[in-house]
């Protein structure tokens, strides 16, 4: 078995965490019992907070500072447009801050968040919800160990006792590539149905 107890790469790191803002407000956590599990070096977690985890061993503690040009990156005004509300689907459910998956006309998606709502238009940010902020986090190292050849290969770890939800996504993927590109429609719609069910954001 793994003999490997330190942080670097090609290492799945299991981490207990606490993510505050500036002001104090705790926006996402993960305890001890339920920790965030990620492969070192794989770009899992945001590059601030990995860079400052090489090393750590089983048991130690940090407290890591994230500027936001290494977290979520700065906050972006010209990137919020105000969209008429006829051209978003109807049965659409239009909530402040529900995250929606939006494609424009050159098929790119991207997720964006409900700013504003008038009677006739709405207003989309397309700015991650944590960008422009510092980012405090109290981490804890649970666990420590080599990845496997095929988590290095797939780039995340696989959970012992849960199915693999990243690759429920990439078998997913297959899936809808056996299509031609006119069915491509088809995907998106999934993919929007799986985001508005969970409109937590992503923090690391
Ligand atoms: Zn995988």
């Amino acid at each position: 078995m793994s003999t490997v107890d330190t942080v670097r790469e090609g290492a799945v790191v299991s981490l207990a965490y606490t993510l505050r803002l500036q002001s104090g407000e705790v926006v996402d956590f993960s305890e001890a019992d339920e920790p965030l599990e990620y492969l070192h070096g794989a770009d899992n977690i945001i590059p601030g907070l990995e860079r400052e985890l090489i090393g750590l061993h089983i048991g130690d503690k940090k407290d890591v500072k994230v500027e936001a040009t290494d977290g979520y990156g700065e906050y972006d005004a010209t990137d919020v447009e105000v969209v008429p509300r006829k051209t978003l689907p109807k049965d659409m459910e239009l909530k402040l801050g529900t995250a929606l998956m939006i494609q424009d006309e050159d098929g790119n998606i991207s997720e964006a968040f409900v700013r504003e709502i008038s009677p006739t238009s709405v207003t989309l940010d397309f700015n991650h919800p944590l960008a422009g902020q510092q980012l405090f986090f109290s981490v804890e190292v649970i666990g420590v160990r080599e990845a496997t050849e095929e988590e290095i290969a797939h780039g995340h770890p696989h959970g012992v006792f849960e199915e693999d939800e990243f690759d429920e996504f990439e078998e997913d993927d297959e899936f809808y590539d056996e299509f031609d590109d006119d069915d491509e429609d088809l995907e998106d719609e999934e993919d929007f149905e799986d985001e508005e069910e969970d409109d937590s954001p992503d923090t690391v």
